[in-house]
């Protein structure tokens, strides 16, 4: 395994953050999490302020009570942790030293319609032999496929370079882009659909450019292999609770069930070694309980990480006219969030059959992205399987059309179910959880120029979050790991204090 290429990043004069200094985390998902990490171990005393009675964000987990009495963990779904993911590893080694509780998924089969099958078990690690040995595998894709491909567009998926490739596909769509690739449908389907997928963004409103930069991160560059892992248990056994502890462990205090309203600038004089005086600008915060009861409080601190999802950056930075510049509000507010997804938990009430993979993708099915098999992998759905003989599966339906109703998908995602699973069709229901949320960020076309990065014009106030630009391949729970990091260190630079390195992929594709 590789652990990735260093990031270059500034050096810095000390460890340890100067005496005196204070760091308020809006946001307690992984960005926030991440960002509170660095800045704790730098010595700065740190509040997190997190809406939610739970942390974790879209990680988080909280519990359901089962008709047979049991209370289990509920989660957002399904997460694979994958191996490039460099910087999620650096930040659970901090609770898991050996990454124990990653347990291997060895393959990541996508299942099609009348029993087609894509495996990406045991790939090869290197650019092209893991492209040609996908398209060998493939049932959808005769050799003679290849003379109708056009090849200079899929050369692009090898010359991916930031400045290029944002250049010349930002403002395409990533349907554009595929089209024009003329692979016969059903590859394309089997191929592509489920990768464009995994971002919650559909196709014809995501930007070529980002699916490109996907394709590079998550295959092309990605020497550690196609396959992921998952953590043991639910999130919050596995990674929230024993993270909590380690940052309370660091002095972090945490403000659970409090939305942050609006943030204003604030004198702040402190003692010790900060360059330019005793005297400087902080930040005042605001928040209030979410459940509406209680009093607005305010709280002020030299250094502020906004770790929000996007739509609550926008309605924060809206409510605090003097936070940053007119040019930063506006590309604050040129964010947006995708279409909606769905999850669906069901406990049943017999096993599935002997062999099943704990995860798989569809294509071709729609409404339906993926199946796993939670009583395969997560210790409490294995322990309620083996206690009443059940099994726990859960379906998910991302980059949903817009007024797809409940009934639709719960039509759809029930049809794919028992096509893939056929033992599933006589089982009892024993309990479900069902829901749509939309909070996932969107790529769309021409969005980059205007993404906003982890700097902002103020000093002592930084971004965090896995919508947020940054200036190597990386996405989702990575990005919002990577981005927290580098807040922490952005913030901690005009202090002298070293930064905490950053892995990266390679940059560029081998014929960028
Ligand atoms: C169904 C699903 C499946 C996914 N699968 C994968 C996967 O397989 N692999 C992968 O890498 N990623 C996956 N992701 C994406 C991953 O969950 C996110 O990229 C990551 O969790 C984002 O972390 P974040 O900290 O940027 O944002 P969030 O987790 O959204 O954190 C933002 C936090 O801010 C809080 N907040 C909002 N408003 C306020 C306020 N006013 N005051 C205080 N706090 C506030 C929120 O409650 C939240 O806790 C999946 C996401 C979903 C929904």
């Amino acid at each position: 395994m590789s652990g990735g290429r260093p990031v270059p990043l500034w050096s810095g004069s000390r460890q340890e953050a100067p005496p005196g200094l204070t760091a308020i985390v809006c946001g307690g998902g992984l960005a926030g999490l991440a960002a509170a990490t660095v800045l704790a171990e730098r010595g700065v005393p740190v509040t997190v302020i997190e809406a939610e009675n739970e942390l974790g964000g879209r990680l988080r987990t909280w519990p359901v009570a089962l008709p047979d009495g049991s209370v289990l963990g509920m989660e957002r779904g399904f997460h694979a942790f994958f191996r490039q993911y460099y910087n999620l590893r650096a930040l659970l080694r901090r609770i898991d030293p050996d990454l124990s509780r990653l347990t291997p998924l060895r393959d990541y089969p996508v299942l099609g319609p009348g029993g087609l099958v894509q495996s990406f078990e045991d790939l090869p690690t290197r650019v092209p032999a893991n492209f040609f040995a996908i398209v060998r595998r493939a049932d959808t894709f005769r050799w003679r496929d290849l003379l109708r491909v056009n090849g200079r567009a899929a050369l692009e998926m090898l010359r991916y370079s930031s400045d290029r490739t944002y250049a010349r596909f930002d403002g395409r769509t990533a349907r554009e882009y595929l089209d024009s690739l003329n692979f016969p449908p059903a590859a394309r389907r089997m191929l592509f659909d489920v990768f464009s997928h995994s971002f919650f963004n559909p196709e014809e409103k995501m930007s070529a450019a980002d699916l490109l930069m996907m394709f590079h991160y998550y295959f092309l560059a990605n020497e550690e292999g196609l396959v992921f892992d998952v953590l043991d248990d639910t999130f919050e056994r596995s990674l929230l609770t024993p993270l909590r502890d380690y940052l309370e462990a660091r002095g972090v205090n945490f403000e659970l069930g409090r939305r942050v309203t609006a943030l204003s600038p604030a004198a702040r004089s402190i003692e010790g070694s900060v360059p330019g005086g005793a005297q400087r600008d902080g930040w005042r915060v605001s928040h209030q309980a979410t459940d509406g009861m209680g009093s607005s409080r305010e709280q002020d601190a030299d250094l502020v990480v906004l770790g929000l999802n996007v739509s609550a950056l926008r309605a924060l930075v809206e409510a605090s006219p003097a936070a940053g510049d007119p040019p930063w509000r506006s590309r604050v507010d040129s964010l947006s969030e995708t279409s909606p997804f769905a999850v669906w938990r069901m406990w049943l009430d017999r096993p599935t059959a002997e062999g099943r993979a704990a995860f798989v993708g569809t294509a071709g099915f729609p409404l339906l992205d993926n199946i796993s098999l939670y009583h395969l992998f997560e210790a409490e759905s294995s322990e309620w399987a083996a206690r009443t003989g059940g099994s726990v599966i859960e379906l998910h339906a991302y980059g949903m059309p817009e007024h797809s109703t409940e009934a639709e998908i719960r039509t759809a995602m029930l049809a794919g179910l028992h096509e893939l699973i056929p033992e599933s069709r006589d089982a009892g229901l024993v309990h479900e959880e069902f829901f749509i949320e939309r909070d996932c960020p969107a790529f769309p076309p021409g969005g980059h120029a205007q993404r906003p990065g982890v700097e902002t014009p103020e000093p002592g106030l930084a971004l965090a979050g896995d919508f947020v630009r940054m200036d190597f391949p990386t996405a989702l729970m990575e990005r919002a790991t990577a981005s927290g990091f580098l807040a922490a260190s952005v913030l901690l630079r005009p202090h002298g204090v070293s930064p905490e390195p950053l892995q990266s992929v390679a940059r560029k594709g081998p014929l960028a």
